[in-house]
């Protein structure tokens, strides 16, 4: 066993592990433990031992699980995106592939709560084959997202086996691997497992981090060995209340993940998945959240702010609206408040015609001139 399988096995997965925990209810922890599985892997522990509330939400069972009335049990509609088991092909040209049932850690909030971590989840070497198949078959998926459940809880070799099988398909050029690990386990991503990646390229991996304290120097320097090896990182946020529903902390987040080589890609609108209500937030919190990174950060640290449509309609990108007023003239705010105008009406096109006429003109001249 390597030493990050002992640290899964060292993780805390029972209530009674918990018990005597001033700040835990155990009571309320069994009860959840009972429909939603729990692992906080050691190192995770320490984190959320040095940093509270923020990390522990994300970790802690919490008894609203049991109570979301709204919430739906898949609210992007995988199951019926699914044309084998565990492959959600959803867009065109790519499709995500689940091949590990398993995480570092179990997230309160995850959007696959239903299956992650639970007996339903299964993924076998016969559910594999089925995916690979279907994608075979499938010539227009140009894409291929691999997920879970995490797929870098796969050991080496097995994840290299899937790896593999996919550069054997021609009609994929692009690998994506979806991948909490370099925050919630960093010593995971292993100098073996970067030199392993590396031959598999274009291979791109989207991480996922949700608060300043998760980027650790043992979190920096693992996204620093897969960028190392060419793999370019981006980072796929949730939105939590409680967690980091703040400006100052989601400005804080996407600039320390941008000086670690992660790139933010997505910041998620929570989906409706049911046990996850009380870390809901609204989208005006979002588009306030965007407001305060547009222009104030680096335009390299603003991700999209999206929703993943319920039903399966796919990512709907939210961005605060800059203008005031759309008429000849069309009316901005700034970043700073301030007001800007732009001409864009009719006046503006004659004018383009204008120039155009002009430009022409001249041209024509200088030519018949020089022959
Ligand atoms: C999110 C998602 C993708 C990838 O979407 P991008 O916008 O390309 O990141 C692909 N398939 C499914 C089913 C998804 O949920
Ligand atoms: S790592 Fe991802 S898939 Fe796993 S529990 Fe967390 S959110 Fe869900």
């Amino acid at each position: 066993m390597t030493s990050w399988q002992k640290l899964i096995k060292k993780s805390i997965t029972r209530p009674e592990e918990l018990a005597g925990d001033p700040a835990v209810d155990e009571e309320a922890v069994r009860r959840v433990c009972a429909v939603y599985p729990m692992r906080i892997n050691p190192y995770y522990l320490e984190l959320v031992r040095r940093h509270g509330a923020p990390l522990l939400h994300q970790a802690l069972p919490d008894i609203r699980e049991l109570d979301d009335p709204e919430g739906m049990v898949d609210p992007l509609g995988e199951e019926k995106l699914s044309p084998v088991p565990n492959l959600v092909h959803k867009y065109p040209d790519r499709a995500l592939f689940l091949v590990c049932s398993e995480c570092a850690m179990y997230c309160r909030f995850c959007t696959r709560k239903r299956k992650v971590g639970r007996p339903e989840m299964i993924i076998s070497r016969e559910t594999i084959r089925a995916g690979l198949d279907y994608l075979r078959r499938t010539p227009q998926i140009r894409e291929v997202l691999l997920s879970g459940g995490d797929p870098l809880m796969l050991a080496d070799d097995h994840l290299e086996e899937i790896l593999a099988a996919l550069r054997a398909i021609p009609s994929i050029s692009v690998i994506r691997i979806g991948s909490r690990i370099p925050c919630t386990l960093p010593m995971r991503v292993t100098e073996r497992l970067a030199a392993m990646l590396r031959r598999y390229h274009p291979l791109y991996i989207n991480t996922h981090f949700n608060h300043p304290a998760e980027l650790t120097p043992e979190a920096v320097a693992a996204c620093g060995r897969l960028a190392d090896a060419g793999i370019p990182l981006g980072c796929q946020t949730v939105l939590l209340r409680g967690v980091n529903d703040d400006a100052a902390v989601m400005r804080e987040l996407m600039y320390r993940l941008l000086a670690a080589r992660v790139k933010p890609y997505y910041l998620f609108q929570a989906d409706l998945t049911r046990g996850t209500g009380h870390f809901r937030t609204s989208i005006q919190c979002g588009l306030a959240i965007m407001r305060s990174l547009i222009g104030h950060v680096s335009g390299m640290a603003v991700p999209t702010y999206a929703l993943d449509a319920p039903g399966g309609g796919g990512k709907i990108p939210l961005t605060p609206d800059y203008v005031t007023e759309r008429g000849e003239l069309l009316r901005f705010t700034t970043y700073r408040g301030s007001t800007a105008t732009y001409p864009n009406g009719r006046q503006q096109e004659e004018r383009q015609a204008a120039a155009r006429a002009t430009s022409w003109h001249s041209a024509k001249k200088t030519f018949q001139e020089s022959s």
